[in-house]
């Protein structure tokens, strides 16, 4: 099956998908499915590099279709391309950082059972999907708005445009991430939000 926006197959860009992430589950077909529709909407080819760097990609769950996302548009967390909004939907915005277009990507909850409906008898839930996702319209598995991102200035590629260290770990925090409190630069953990219990301190 042609993926109309260049000359890769989408069979193709599933294989890559599948060494990435290390299996071909559904999630990568959808992923792979909604990052090629994001990229034809704003009009990039993402097998062109060029058009392959004016991309950044806000994903709203860390879960596979991730990571298939990743792979077709180079995005990638460590090149501050990627972003991960955790709400926990299966659900993506594509950016062309050129134009300041926009378009939001969700996975229809109903594509799952449509998916069943589609797929021959006898397969197992995940063997259905696989089969369904690759031959659903972009209309049943994916509902799409354009929108509009503000980017801030330090959230964008490049070198840090600051670097600061807290009062009171004295850890170094890059690019505007430090909280003010009582008059005290605080990285987020001092400041009362950490995820961790520090069981010693670091040696
Ligand atoms: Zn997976
Ligand atoms: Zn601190």
């Amino acid at each position: 099956m042609a993926t109309g926006s260049g000359m890769r197959t989408l069979e193709e860009w599933l294989e890559e998908a599948a060494a990435f992430h290390g299996h071909l589950c559904p999630g990568q077909i959808l992923g792979v499915r909604m990052a090629l529709l994001g990229c034809r909407l704003l009009g990039l080819n993402p097998e062109d590099p060029a058009d392959r760097r004016r991309l950044i990609v806000y994903v709203e769950i860390d879960r596979c279709l991730t990571d298939a996302i990743a792979t077709v548009t180079g995005c990638r967390l460590g090149r501050r391309t990627l972003k991960h909004i955790d709400y926990g939907k299966a659900a993506a915005t594509f950016v062309d950082t050129r134009t300041g277009q926009a378009v939001r990507i969700v996975a229809r909850d109903d594509a799952r059972e449509t998916a069943l409906h589609l797929a021959p008898p006898g397969l197992s839930k995940a063997a259905a999907q696989r089969h369904a996702y690759r031959i659903m319209s972009d209309e049943d598995l994916f509902r799409i708005h354009r929108v509009q991102v503000a980017i801030p200035p330090e959230d964008l590629p490049g070198h840090p445009l600051r670097r600061v260290f807290c009062a009171r770990c004295g850890e170094g925090i890059n690019d505007g991430r430090e909280v003010i409190q009582n008059g005290q630069v605080l990285c987020r953990a001092c400041a009362g939000e950490p995820y961790y219990t520090p069981l010693e301190a670091p040696r």
